[in-house]
C-alpha cells in the first residue's frame, strides 16, 4: 500500500512499539501503542500516552518497517492511546501489514456502535480481524477477563460483525485468562 513515497512519509505519533506480548491478543504479537487518547478512563494505565502531543512523532513507512521486521509471528496489536484518534496514518499502517498477511488485533475505547456510525472509522475497521472495544471502566475490572481489562469490553470478531451487520462476538470473549 505504501506504493507512494508521500504515503510512506506520513505522520505518526507512537508511545512505543512493544516487539512480543502474549497479553494483548491471541498468540505472540507486537504491539504498536499508539499516542494520544480523548477518553481519559478512570483508572487507565496508559496514562503517558494521553497527550496528543506526547510520545514520538515519527512515519508511517518507519512504523511498518519496523513492525515487518520485528513481529516474527506476523500478528500485531493496536493499542494506545486511541489508535482511531489517528485513524488515516494507523490505517495506512494497518493496511501495509495486511497485504503482507499480518494478523489484526486493535484496542479502542470507542464502542463498536461509534466506530462503525463514523465514516472516518470504516478503512481502519476494515483492516481489522478482532476489535477490543469500549472504555475501561474501573469498577467492572476483572483479572479474569481475557485480553480485557473490563467486563464491558467485547471481543468482536470484525471481518463477520461487519458482514452480518451487527455484533459477532469472538470466541475469545468467552475464553479465561490462563
Ligand atoms: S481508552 Fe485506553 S488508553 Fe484511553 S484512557 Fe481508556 S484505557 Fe486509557
Amino acid at each position: 500500500m505504501l506504493n507512494t513515497p508521500t504515503l510512506a512519509a506520513a505522520p505518526l505519533r507512537i508511545a512505543g512499539i512493544e516487539p512480543e506480548s502474549i497479553v494483548d491478543g491471541p498468540g505472540v504479537r507486537a504491539v504498536l501503542f499508539m499516542q494520544g487518547c480523548p477518553h481519559h478512563c478512570p483508572g487507565c494505565h496508559n496514562s503517558h500516552t494521553h497527550n496528543p502531543q506526547g510520545g514520538t512523532l515519527t512515519t508511517v513507512g518507519a512504523v511498518v518497517e519496523q513492525l515487518l521486521r520485528q513481529a516474527r509471528m506476523r500478528a500485531v496489536t493496536l493499542s494506545g492511546g486511541e489508535p482511531f484518534f489517528q485513524a488515516h496514518s494507523c490505517t495506512l499502517v494497518a493496511q501495509s501489514l495486511r497485504a503482507e498477511g499480518f494478523h489484526l488485533t486493535c484496542f479502542s475505547g470507542y464502542t463498536w456502535e461509534a466506530l462503525t456510525a463514523n465514516a472516518a472509522y470504516l478503512p481502519l475497521l476494515h483492516t481489522l480481524d478482532l476489535l477490543i472495544d469500549g472504555p475501561y471502566i474501573a469498577a467492572q475490572r476483572s483479572l479474569e477477563l481475557r485480553f480485557r481489562g473490563s467486563s464491558n469490553q467485547r471481543i468482536i470478531d470484525v471481518p463477520r460483525s461487519l458482514q452480518a451487520g451487527h455484533i459477532v462476538l469472538s470466541a475469545y470473549q468467552e475464553s479465561a485468562f490462563d
